[in-house]
């Protein structure tokens, strides 16, 4: 089965790539001829997700699935959300994202968060979602040089790193994305 992972991010498709059963098929955006800039216009997590493996299915009348990630900050009541990439503005500046939540947690007791990612399937007629969450802390300070994102302040529970401070595959083992892959994984596993 033909599958296209809507994301213009090459090393999230590769990742997914090498992890999909053998009877499918997935293919990129670029695969598919399809250079978008695709919206990601919702108030939620959730609904960003559907958004897109909506308009892939909608312009290219394709089996895909696409994903939407966000860190919720207890003490900030969910933010920044589905907001994350843009916390400090348009431009995705991962060391200004972080730098505003760590001012905006100074004085705060309360450091836990979790990261949320939620992939939304769109095949044949029907829609899944499968939602990853991984709890965790906000650090004082950033540790650590891998990852990407938020990955140097925040601490998985039961840990004593930071993301930034694990490698990929130790990561991936336990993150978000790697749970809502999973289970993705898992259902279409059941599809063959
Ligand atoms: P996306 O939906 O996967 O593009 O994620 C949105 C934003 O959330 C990214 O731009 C990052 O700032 C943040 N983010 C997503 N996943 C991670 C992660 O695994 N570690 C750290 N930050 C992440």
């Amino acid at each position: 089965m033909k599958l296209v992972f809507a994301t213009h991010n090459l090393n999230k498709y590769k990742e997914v790539k090498a992890l999909m059963p053998k009877h499918i098929e997935l293919v990129s955006l670029t695969d598919i001829g399809c250079f978008d800039d695709i919206p990601e216009t919702e108030p939620t997590i959730e609904g960003n997700a559907k958004l897109k493996a909506m308009y892939v299915r909608d312009h290219y009348n394709l089996n895909c699935f696409a994903d939407d990630t966000g860190l919720e900050v207890d003490a900030l009541h969910g933010a920044p959300g589905v907001y994350s990439a843009r916390y400090a503005g348009p431009q995705n500046d991962s060391e200004a994202n972080m730098n505003k939540l760590l001012m905006h947690l100074e004085n705060s007791v309360d450091r836990s968060a979790h990261f949320k990612t939620v992939i939304a399937l769109s095949l044949d007629d029907g829609e899944e979602l499968f939602t990853g969450i991984c709890e965790g802390i906000i650090l004082m300070g950033k540790q650590g040089e891998e990852g990407f994102g938020y990955d140097p302040i925040f601490q998985p529970n039961g840990y004593s790193q930071s993301f930034a401070e694990m490698n990929q595959k130790e990561k991936g083992l336990i993150s978000h994305r790697g749970r809502a892959i999973a289970k993705l994984i898992a259902f279409l596993s059941e599809k063959e």
